[in-house]
């Protein structure tokens, strides 16, 4: 639980957001926003204050220690993949009722919440409303985008990409592309995607449109193809710093 990007941490949604988790009253619903490639760092950190015996996330409570691979007992996550269906949903509630195996409450975690439909939406306002003692719940989304019903029920915060990614610092000159490289390749796939949205959004504040669109072709690509970590490296570079077009990167790199 300690790969938190840095530049998330020191912005002040995180801080107020902070504040919340370690107050006397922390919220029992809240809606989550931002680019889905950190959904699953932010989810951990914030299940790590809720899920915590004293929520300060001590690491030594047995709840602390019930984390294993990114999971929990207490933590049900509605799908693993894409919006939860209206079935899954009602399956998540029910299994929140349960009582929690460490925690002090079961923390029901809802992927991909802006694109919910409108049933699946509505299985979830009884819950929400009255969440069984304990119990939590987190709406990940990367639009703000809950429908009304729901969204008056939990608290929203929205980390604002431009704030989140302004500390984003772009390569320039051969001495920085050989750091960032070196550094980029020992990334996993996921990691490397998450560097380089944050590139897309530092290239966009500073109007430079095309780098920025062939990197988001790139992300794209990253995530349809086999393309190793470093190769993808080298196309970032040439996008960047040498100017090409993204239709001839591949040329290059091949
Ligand atoms: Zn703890």
């Amino acid at each position: 639980m300690s790969d938190f990007p840095a530049f998330l941490r020191s912005s002040s949604a995180w801080t107020d957001l902070e504040e919340r988790l370690k107050g006397d009253m922390p919220p029992s619903a809240l809606a989550l926003c931002l680019p889905v490639a950190f959904h699953r760092e932010v989810l951990l950190e914030v299940a790590g204050f809720l899920l915590c015996n004293d929520g300060s996330r001590c690491g030594i409570c047995p709840s602390c220690l019930g984390w294993k691979d990114d999971s929990h007992p207490d933590m049900i996550m509605a799908s693993q993949e894409g919006p939860p269906s209206v079935d899954q949903c009602r399956e998540m509630s029910t299994e929140l009722l349960l009582k929690p195996v460490l925690s002090a409450g079961r923390l029901g975690v809802v992927p991909f919440a802006d694109g919910l439909n409108l049933n699946a939406a509505n299985s979830l306002l009884k819950i929400t409303e009255e969440p069984p003692e304990g119990c939590r719940l987190i709406f990940l989304m990367e639009e703000d985008r809950l429908i009304p019903t729901l969204r008056s029920r939990v608290l929203t915060v929205v980390f604002p990409e431009k704030e989140v990614f302004s500390s984003v610092h772009i390569p320039s000159g051969r001495a920085e592309w050989t750091d960032w490289l070196g550094r980029v390749a020992s990334l996993d796939r996921e990691g490397f995607v998450r560097e380089v949205q944050g590139l897309v959004t530092a290239l966009t504040d500073r109007g430079l449109y095309s780098k920025a669109s062939g990197l988001s072709q790139l992300i794209f690509l990253a995530n349809q193809t086999h393309l190793s970590v470093s190769m993808m490296g080298d196309m970032v570079f040439l996008i960047i710093e040498e100017e090409y077009p993204f239709e001839s990167v591949f040329d290059r790199v091949w």
